[in-house]
């Protein structure tokens, strides 16, 4: 897709949070109505006729257009937290990051077996954290599961993309 207007307002900061990293920041697409408008609206237009019945935003930064999508397709909304966040039941699922291992959890009664889920978060960079999300949606045995990201990371030898199952259908709206 790759809209101009996205690309243009996506903010580069070089060497963030450590040095060496470029961090694509999307608060400046957040923060602008038109590219909130553009985000939401590509989005729709991929999965308005998916019969999505839950998003589930990967915190943080995939709870903001996850969110607005999710009233986009009249889909409830579900988030996926750091550990120690959500207080109810939960389940979770660990992953190796580059330094060191993190986990991710959800409300144990988030999702049901009739539903279809889109998973969305900002970034895809390694994977790794949408993977181990994939994995945690997939305990619930739902009808079936999307993956979309606003930006893909292509460049640096990165391809994200590989760590998910050929028949997982994953969608971007930027490749940088
Ligand atoms: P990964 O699990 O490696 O795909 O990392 C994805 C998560 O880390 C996303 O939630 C992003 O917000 C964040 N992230 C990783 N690399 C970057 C980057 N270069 N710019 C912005 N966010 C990043």
């Amino acid at each position: 897709m790759n809209n101009e207007t996205l690309i243009k307002n996506l903010r580069n900061v070089p060497d963030f949070p450590i040095p060496g990293i470029q961090f694509k920041d999307v608060s400046t697409l957040y923060k602008n109505p038109c590219c909130m408008a553009i985000m939401v609206e590509e989005l729709y237009e991929l999965y308005k006729d998916k019969g999505i019945t839950k998003v589930v935003g990967i915190e943080s930064r995939g709870f903001i257009i996850g969110a607005a999508l999710a009233v986009k397709l009249g889909a409830g909304f579900v988030m996926c937290r750091k550990p120690g966040k959500l207080p109810a039941d939960t389940i979770s699922e660990s992953y190796i990051k580059e330094y060191g291992e993190d986990t991710i959890e959800i409300h144990s009664d988030a999702i049901e077996p009739t539903d279809i889920v889109l998973l969305h978060d900002d970034l895809l960079a390694t994977g790794g954290s949408m993977k181990a999300a994939h994995k945690l949606v997939k305990k619930f045995n739902p009808q079936r599961v999307y993956i979309n990201f606003i930006v893909e990371l292509i460049g640096e030898g990165l391809n994200g993309r590989a760590v998910f199952d050929k028949d997982v259908e994953v969608t971007t709206l930027l490749q940088i």
